[in-house]
């Protein structure tokens, strides 16, 4: 969006005008979407009207289009729904409808819009920009539009956004609502999951999901279910058993609690509905045993907007806005779309027929078309499903058979705890035990290395580690500077064959030192590999690090309590400091989750003339009927201009306008229970990471069992990059990176930081108004 973002200056469509709305069932995050069309097209100079109630209040017309103000969007970024009402509208859906509708628009001289709902509302868009000129043609014979109306709107321009909780739509990574959705139903699960554990219970979920299975699969993956149902993928016929004896197999194990998710839209093979009541009266006929139901239902579509939907919003919003107004008579229209993290447009109609052919291909019972029409992301989804789910291990490979000996491998963790590390730490022990091989939880970090504390983990030693905070293995900032030849004789004692680190940027200092150090002990040529897990999102090689989520919820919660707890009273602005050290991850991010108006940050440079702007579109926002400031600042934002200092600076400067207060937040940074994307993410990698040792120590292993791995690419940072996970060799990661300043020299999200200030920045603070 950087390069996009700088091409775009104020005003640059001036007098033009726009209408958003949205359609289909609501979302958490259409407000935020709504918001960041209105504030951009506010920037580039046009009339932006928000259409109330979808299409229906397009085709009734008079009070249902309210003019957008920058003003009118404010305090809604947080709130779930659409404060401009969705409905489904039957009257669109016929010509007479839509030629209201027309009439409607070309009154207020309206021919760009974009709507934010699912595939239904982007085809009614479709069909009504095809039928826009003939519409316009009958209302110009009938009278009710001048011929002149006619040529000034005489293309419809059309700009989808989709909003949907079921994350169902083709083309996109992610549909803004989803990541909300999956707040609930953790949040649910998590609430269960404790009643569940004290009476020894069974608890079927229905999630939402009728035509997909998304939310029913990654709520499976979060809440460790025993049995998922979901639509793109029928349990075998004999589902009944396989399902009781598994039941039976973990209650032997000790197993207190089980978890069947199930998708409203579940079926079997035949396409036959599979229900919760019929899996309660499966258990009950087949083992005797009660369960519970519990219908998640419209829960799952309220609460507060997730930061990662609120982010998604913005970036989706904003580029809509630019779409339609960049559109001309021969532009394909576009849907917004998440692709490898960035923000493309991708012809709107592909989508929708791609999306569309899903449904038909579960209606034909074509499974594998629907699975592979969902794509990559859904199918590893899948696949980690199934994996983590096991209950039976393979056999374990002989001892004393040479190169096929099991491996041993060793799992730690080393700096500061972040959401998400139990998470992968039991993904990646399950993926090693199935894989047959052995795996040893290293505790209390570095220190417990060099000390021997090196404790076998079996299959169920993890159970119940997905949804836990904090670090079980215990963990330290302690790097192994001064402690390698006690390192490699634990190593060796151990027959270590391979090392995992998960952490931050000591988990990284640790593997890289130990990596340097592989001439001189050749117990250090084992595959060895760091899985990103920080607060802080400061690590080289990945997009996102483990626990970044979690915290980035936390502070925008936090955003959202204080704005809250001050309203009615007098105007005021909050400094909110954020940790990270000089990584501004945290509060650009948070800045733009929790609307604030600015955040200052290491990485973009500031000098006074920069604070003095600020405070002054402060006092300009406010002048304007504002009564709330935010402004967050990263810890090591500027050792000189502190909290403290800009607290005063701008207080001083308002000259009794506002009040200030600051806020530093601290260990609640770190969170409690890790997001549901934290626990994607950390299951994922953890997978990921054990297959990545298993290869190496494959092809590095010695005809006496031993392994030698001497290449740079048996040592290695796992990464998100994009959709894929991909390993960075640690020597060349360190060329990219600033160790004095712990960060990496590239960082993605810094190309946000523009639209942060476009949506942020009250249209009163320019000049030219
Ligand atoms: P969700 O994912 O929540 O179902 P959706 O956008 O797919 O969202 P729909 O109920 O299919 O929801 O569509 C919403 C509205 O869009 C409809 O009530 C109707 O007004 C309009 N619409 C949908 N399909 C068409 C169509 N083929 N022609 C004209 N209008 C349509």
């Amino acid at each position: 969006i950087v390069n996009k973002m700088s091409k775009i200056s104020r005003n640059l469509y001036k007098g033009q005008s726009i209408a958003v709305f949205t359609s289909g069932g609501d979302a958490c995050g259409m407000n935020g979407a709504v918001r960041a069309c209105v504030r951009m097209a506010v920037y580039l100079g046009c009339q932006a009207f928000m259409i109330r109630e979808g299409y229906q209040g397009m085709v009734q017309g008079g009070d249902q289009f309210v003019k957008a103000t920058w003003a009118s969007v404010s305090s809604i970024i947080h709130v779930g729904g659409t404060i401009i009402g969705s409905a489904r509208c039957k009257e669109f859906m016929e010509r007479e409808g839509r030629k209201k509708a027309a009439y409607n628009l070309v009154q207020r001289e309206i021919n760009r819009l974009i709507v934010i709902g699912g595939d239904g509302s982007l085809t009614g868009a479709n069909i009504f920009r095809i039928e826009w000129t003939g519409l316009l043609d009958d209302l110009v014979a009938s009278g009710k539009i001048t011929p002149q109306q006619r040529e000034k709107c005489k293309d419809l321009h059309i700009v989808g956004v989709v909003g949907s909780i079921d994350n169902d739509f083709c083309g996109t990574d992610l549909t803004i609502g989803t990541d909300s959705a999956l707040h609930r139903i953790t949040e649910a699960i998590d609430s269960i999951a404790s009643t569940a554990y004290s009476h020894q219970r069974i608890f079927i979920m229905e999630v939402m999901g009728r035509h997909c299975g998304y939310l029913a699969m990654v709520s499976g993956i979060i809440s460790e279910a025993d049995y998922v149902f979901c639509p793109e993928a029928p349990p075998p016929l004999d589902w009944h058993e396989r399902l009781c004896s598994k039941l039976q197999k973990e209650r032997e194990c000790g197993q207190r609690l089980n978890i069947i998710i199930i998708a409203e839209g579940a079926n079997d093979l035949n396409g036959e509905p599979i229900t919760a009541q019929m899996v309660k009266q499966v258990i009950f006929d087949r083992l005797g045993w009660d369960s519970r139901i519990t219908v998640l239902g419209h829960v799952q579509r309220g609460g507060a907007t997730s930061a990662y939907d609120r982010i998604l919003a913005c970036r989706m919003g904003a580029e809509a806005t630019v779409a339609v107004l960049e559109s001309t008579a021969t532009t394909t229209p576009v849907v917004i779309v998440l692709v490898n993290n960035q923000i493309e447009r991708i012809p709107l109609m592909g989508a929708v027929e791609r999306t569309q052919a899903v449904n038909k291909a579960l209606q034909d019972k074509d499974w594998a078309k629907a699975i592979a029409l969902r794509g990559v992301a859904f199918q590893a989804n899948l696949q980690a499903l199934k994996l983590l789910s096991q209950t039976k291990t393979p056999k374990p490979k002989v001892e004393g058979d040479g190169a096929n000996e099991p491996f041993n491998v060793a799992v730690m963790h080393v700096g500061s705890p972040a959401c998400g590390i139990n998470a992968a730490t039991r993904s990646f022990v399950r993926t090693i035990i199935y894989n047959g091989d052995s795996v040893y939880g290293i505790r209390n970090g570095v220190l417990g290395l060099a000390a021997g504390e090196l404790k076998p983990l079996i299959w169920s030693d993890v159970i119940g580690w997905c949804g836990q905070g904090g670090a079980f293995l215990g963990m330290n900032r302690i790097t192994p500077e001064g402690r390698f030849p006690e390192i490699a004789h634990q190593l060796r004692e151990f027959k270590i064959h391979a090392l995992v680190v998960i952490g931050g940027f000591e988990a990284y200092r640790t593997v890289l030192a130990l990596t340097m150090e592989r001439p001189k002990f050749m117990e250090f040529c084992i595959p060895m590999a760091v899985i990103p897990s920080t607060i802080s999102n400061n690590i080289p090689g990945t997009e996102y690090s483990i626990g970044a989520d979690t915290s980035l919820n936390e502070i925008t919660k936090i955003c959202d309590l204080i704005r809250d707890s001050a309203r009615g009273y007098k105007k005021r602005v909050f400094i909110i400091e954020t940790m990270g050290g000089h990584c501004g991850y945290l509060p650009t991010m948070a800045a733009m989750a929790g609307g604030a108006d600015s955040a200052y940050i290491y990485e973009e440079k500031f000098n006074i003339h920069d604070i003095q702007r600020d405070c002054y579109n402060m006092i300009a926002k406010m002048n304007g009927g504002i009564d709330r400031g935010l402004v967050l600042r990263s810890e090591g934002a500027n050792k000189n201009y502190t909290s403290n200092f800009l607290e005063r600076l701008y207080e001083e400067e308002s000259n009794g306008l506002f009040t200030c207060r600051t806020n530093i937040l601290g260990h609640v940074q770190q969170g409690g229970r890790p997001t549901p994307f934290d626990r994607c993410l950390a299951t994922e990698m953890g997978i990921a990471c054990a297959q990545f040792v298993r290869e190496q120590m494959k092809k590095a292993v010695q005809p006496d069992g031993t392994v030698l791995a001497t290449t740079k690419h048996s040592s290695c940072m796992l990464g998100l990059m994009g959709p894929e996970y991909k390993l960075t060799p640690m020597e060349d990661l360190s060329h990219q990176t600033e160790f004095h300043l712990r960060i990496p020299k590239i960082q993605w999200w810094l190309q946000l930081r523009p639209l942060l200030r476009i949506l942020s920045i009250h249209d009163s603070a320019y000049a030219d108004n």
